[in-house]
């Protein structure tokens, strides 16, 4: 189509056909085709289907895991530092309130020598922030990469890092007292089999905390099609609602604690940044500056349609589900 030009001469990445990845069916129909709008990492389309049998939303063709370092360039946000205080000190700032509401709902657990594991972890900045605050509890942290800035900062306030796929990466039994995946499990090529083993690595009675796109948003229908954010071409893999990540963590021994909705505004950024990728120049050069995950006043104007989506009870694209680990029956 030539409208996303490939700023990196990558070539194609090699894909793969896939069945469910929560129910094994392998029929499924076409939901929505589109490009890797954000980093235009490669040229090809990607499409999601739907299981015909459990409506489960996934990415099929998907990239090889092996083609994982070039779908996850380096300027990609977490490894440049975009919302580091250096970058940001308005986005950094809000970024640091957001992750202590994140823990808000941890706050007596942390009082006790808890192990507390974060998977994508990115810049670590929710672990730093932990262990700034808990020096006594023990973290760490799991990513596909870190820079040598992250590396030391980590080393200094005594964080463990494990570099690789998760899919990779073993897990002792009942290591862990809390698991934490923020806007992880949607990048992942095998969720099923990554929720059974963290399922295992908790200790009866520890927690999982996850947030992740919610496919049930509200504002997917506007962009339903092609440029919904939440689609993130190609790293969104798998994507869940409410109810379908619920079964899934039921199925593999948690009682869901709570539920409910967050705040989506890199979501609708990434939307209007999509679909602002098909206008022509100029005008296209200056509406991608403005709906960019960089941009503050952006960012905060579509806080602001998501704080009022939520005073109306709608369901926002971005979920956050609390679980408790159950002893096996
Ligand atoms: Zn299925």
């Amino acid at each position: 189509m030539g409208l996303l030009m490939n700023k990196h001469n990558v070539s194609c990445v090699e894909c793969e056909e896939v069945p469910c990845g929560l129910c094994g069916s392998v029929v499924h129909a076409a939901i929505a085709q589109g490009y890797d709008y954000e980093y235009q990492t490669t040229t090809q389309q990607f499409t999601f289907v739907q299981c015909a049998q459990c409506g489960h939303i996934f990415l099929s063709p998907r990239p090889k895991m092996a083609y994982a370092h070039i779908i996850y360039p380096s300027n990609y946000y977490t490894l440049e530092g975009r919302h580091s205080a250096q970058s940001s000190k308005i986005i950094s700032f809000f970024k640091k309130k957001i992750i202590e509401n994140r823990l808000s709902f941890f706050k007596d657990f942390f009082t006790k020598p808890v192990r507390v594991l974060e998977i994508g972890c990115g810049d670590c900045s929710l672990l730093l922030s932990l262990k700034h605050k808990f020096p006594h509890i023990a973290c760490t942290g799991v990513d596909l990469a870190f820079t040598e800035t992250i590396r030391a900062a980590c080393t200094h306030a005594d964080i463990a890092l494990r570099q690789g796929p998760i899919e990779d990466i073993t897990l002792g039994d009942s290591s862990y007292d809390l698991v934490i995946l923020n806007q992880l499990i949607e990048h992942l090529w095998h969720p099923a089999q990554v929720i059974a083993k963290i399922s295992r690595s908790i200790a009866p009675g520890g927690m999982l905390s996850i947030e992740t796109v919610n496919v049930c948003g509200y504002d997917r229908k506007f962009f339903s099609k092609s440029f919904w954010g939440g689609y993130y071409f190609p790293r969104h893999m798998n994507l869940f609602s409410f109810e379908s990540l619920g079964a899934l963590l039921k199925r593999n021994n948690f009682k869901i604690v709570k539920r409910y909705s967050l705040l989506a505004p890199i979501i609708w950024t990434f939307s209007f940044h999509a679909l602002v990728c098909h206008t022509p120049g100029k005008m296209r050069t200056a509406l991608g500056k403005f709906f960019a995950d960089r941009n503050p006043f952006c960012l905060a104007l579509f806080a602001m349609v998501d704080c009022i989506a939520l005073i109306l009870r709608c369901t926002t694209s971005n979920q956050k589900i609390i679980a408790r680990k159950v002893l096996e029956e």
